[in-house]
């Protein structure tokens, strides 16, 4: 497929990895690169000396496009944009921040950058401070989360009319049906998350993977919205927090429960119950620990077959 996102990554196919925290490493970024997505090293959870070494394992494990996605709240964030810089990354996705901070000097250097938003008003910020593509992430996404609690059908369509840079669906996507959908909602390429998350490549715990493809309806929730909204699968660890909201807790004390190095001791370590598990709500729909080039291509051959079926409708 040729459209502005494929010709902007230098891809083949306008499929991209999210940058997940615990589970995009240079393994599973260079496995996407490879089969023709554009895949993403998740810088959230490195620190700069991994980043760095993970940057250059992508780089022998692959010789196609990669990006690095770097949370703008992470503390050592000007060590971070050096690194890019002197690694010579090509690609950056910034997140959960502020996109005028650090898009200039990315720029500067001859970087794509590409912001990730949850509504409309920092998609027209993101533009605003120069950024190449934006993502548009909505409700059903796991991780990070807008508090507008806008759901991908209502987001791509009110950002695809309100910037004229590319956007690149997310949230809810793990086939081919929901990017042949968020196509019809104006976006030029869909990034997945979830599905990524329990391929063989991704480094997340192996029991955190099969918690996922055991997932049910409901089992996602939108938690600690007066702290940092993030969809979370139901353990013992979400029940606290629910109960502790349901209870009235403010920031402070939510922020006390979650403590230090949740996500990490959930989704690395594989405590299943004590641990913060981040994933999307389309965990319902994900069956089977495989391949990240096996999950890219059954994304698209349904694209293709569904796009064939909707072109046959009669009116
Ligand atoms: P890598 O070359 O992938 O990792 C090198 C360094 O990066 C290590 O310091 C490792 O931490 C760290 N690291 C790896 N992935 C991430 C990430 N997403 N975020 C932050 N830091 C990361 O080495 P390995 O091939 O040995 O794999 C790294 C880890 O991932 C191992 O602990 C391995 O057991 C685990 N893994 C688990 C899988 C599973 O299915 N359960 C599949 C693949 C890997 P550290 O020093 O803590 O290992
Ligand atoms: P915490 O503050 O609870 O813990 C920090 C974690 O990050 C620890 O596990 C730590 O590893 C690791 N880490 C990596 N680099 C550094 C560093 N330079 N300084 C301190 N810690 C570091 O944060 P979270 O685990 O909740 O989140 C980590 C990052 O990921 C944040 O930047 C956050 O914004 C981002 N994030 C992104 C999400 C997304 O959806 N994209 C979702 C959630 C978080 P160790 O335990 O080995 O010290």
């Amino acid at each position: 497929m040729n459209n502005r996102i494929t010709s902007l990554f230098g891809i083949k196919y306008p499929i991209i990895q999210a940058g997940m925290i615990w589970c995009s490493g240079w393994r599973l970024a260079a496995a996407v690169s490879n089969a023709g997505g554009l895949g993403i090293i998740g810088a959230g959870s490195m620190y700069p000396e991994v980043l760095k070494e993970h940057i250059r394992k992508c780089r022998v494990a692959t010789d196609r496009p990669f990006a690095v996605n770097v949370p703008l709240l992470y503390p050592n964030i000007e060590e971070i944009m050096q690194i890019l810089v002197e690694e010579q990354v090509e690609i950056v996705f910034t997140s959960a921040g502020n996109p005028a901070t650090w898009t200039s000097f990315l720029k500067e250097k001859g970087i794509t950058v590409v912001h990730v938003i949850a509504n409309k008003k920092f998609a027209v910020k993101a533009q605003n401070a120069g950024v190449d593509a934006i993502v548009a992430e909505g409700f059903e996404a796991g991780g990070h989360n807008g508090r507008e609690e806008t759901t991908t059908l209502c987001l791509i369509p009110m950002i695809a009319d309100a910037v004229n840079i590319p956007v690149i669906a997310a949230g809810g996507i793990a086939g081919g049906k929901a990017m042949l959908a968020a196509f019809a909602l104006g976006a030029e390429a869909v990034q997945v998350g979830s599905a990524f998350a329990v391929a063989e490549e991704s480094s997340a715990h192996l029991s955190f993977k099969e918690k996922i493809i055991h997932a049910v309806e409901g089992d996602t929730k939108l938690r600690m919205k007066k702290l940092v909204p993030v969809r979370l699968l139901q353990n013992d660890f979400a029940e606290t927090i629910a109960q502790a909201e349901a209870a009235g807790a403010n920031a402070d004390e939510l922020g006390k429960l979650l403590g230090r190095a949740r996500a990490k001791k959930g989704m690395f370590e594989g405590d299943m119950q004590e641990g913060e598990l981040e994933i999307g709500q389309v965990s319902a729909m994900l069956r089977e620990i495989k391949p990240a080039a096996a999950i890219l291509e059954q994304i698209w051959q349904e694209f293709i077959n569904e796009k064939k079926r909707i072109s046959g409708l009669e009116i």
